[in-house]
């Protein structure tokens, strides 16, 4: 531990965060970085540089906690600590979590902290949009891109569902939902001469896309959520980075919070509408067509529904000997998927 007196900084020396981290991430010892002061820096004027700061847990466990300037200068007694900076003396000091709220008097340590957190949120959410800047503008054509398809989807589950009825969609989307098999119910002998039902797996295969037959009648369109979700790029008018470079500059912290978050969403929400469209496909295919309808034929016996494709773009579903839908099926139903952007890493 060195007492001889280190350069003190004039100004707030930011550009040393990056190293100290490093020292941190090698050695797990705050107190002998080259710029630590080890004694007390003055009770007031502390400026956050660190909010939080964690020794690495093989470090503990290999050379113990560090000494804290403020409580415990012999006695090392921490591994969560803030780096400050005092602008009283111009020194650095690395002290134990919440060892400053007493020494400090005038509530610099407080604001401090609360002020790195914000400055900490405020960079990895710049860092978010700059990695991603391209994004509103991709999220948006994306969502025009697929408006078409995304009617089409709405209007073929719509009739599905018209053409299923409730209960059987409830059916198959609690089957697929649990990624596996239709059933029926049976009817055997319980204990004494009762006879009770059980459920009983159909079929060789589990049900195919029956996730899209989800949420009954109030279930939000495909097309509404694509068109809320990227909605707010429209005000975004970027078209180099450098525009995006300047929107992150100079906007409110809270506003670059949200966009991060409404980009996050909205890939979400493309990412749903992706696996819905492969669903779809899935759920059309003759062959789980056919298990439906043999399905069907077992579980609703006296009433049982037949689902008849008579080409790729026509399906008529039957109860019993009458049709009670027929469904036309947009030939974009049945087209490629639709590529999904993918994000960078998020940072902090
Ligand atoms: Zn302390």
């Amino acid at each position: 531990m060195s007492v001889q007196a280190k350069k003190a900084f004039q100004y707030r020396p930011d550009h040393l965060i990056q190293d100290f981290r490093e020292h941190i991430r090698a050695f797990g010892e705050p107190h002998t970085w080259r710029y630590h002061t080890h004694e007390p820096p003055a009770p007031e004027g502390a400026e956050v540089l660190l909010a939080n700061f964690v020794i690495p847990r093989e470090f503990v466990r290999s050379k113990g906690l560090a000494p804290c300037p403020i409580c415990s200068p012999k006695s090392p007694q921490y591994a969560k600590g803030h780096l400050i900076w005092s602008a009283v003396g111009g020194t650095l000091h690395a002290v134990g979590h919440c060892c400053g709220h007493k020494h400090f008097e005038d509530g610099s340590f407080g604001r401090g902290i609360a002020a790195a957190i914000e400055l900490e949120q405020r960079r990895a959410d710049e860092t978010f949009l700059m990695d991603n800047w391209e994004y509103p503008r991709e999220l948006l054509a994306l969502s025009r891109d697929l408006t078409p398809w995304a009617r089409s989807y709405d209007q073929v589950v719509k009739n599905l569902k018209g053409g299923l009825s409730p209960m059987v969609c409830k059916a198959i989307y609690r089957a697929a939902a649990d990624g596996a098999f239709l059933s029926v119910e049976d009817q055997v002998q319980g204990l004494g001469r009762k006879m009770v039902s059980i459920k009983t797996p159909f079929g060789s295969r589990p049900v195919q896309g029956g996730l899209v037959l989800r949420g009954g009648k109030r279930a939000v369109s495909c097309e509404g959520r694509i068109k809320a979700a990227s909605l707010i790029f429209e005000q975004l008018d970027w078209v180099s980075y450098e525009d995006a470079f300047w929107w992150a500059s100079s906007q409110p912290s809270a506003d670059l919070k949200l966009l991060a978050r409404h980009i996050k969403e909205a890939v979400a929400v493309f990412h749903d509408a992706h696996a819905d469209f492969l669903a779809l496909q899935a759920f059309l295919s003759e062959e789980n067509l056919e298990l439906v309808s043999a399905w069907s034929a077992v579980a609703h016996a006296g009433n049982p529904l037949r689902l008849h494709p008579h080409a790729r773009e026509d399906l008529a579903i039957w109860r019993g000997a009458v049709r009670v839908r027929r469904i036309l099926i947009p030939r974009n139903i049945w087209g490629p998927p639709f590529a999904l952007p993918s994000l960078a890493p998020c940072a902090g």
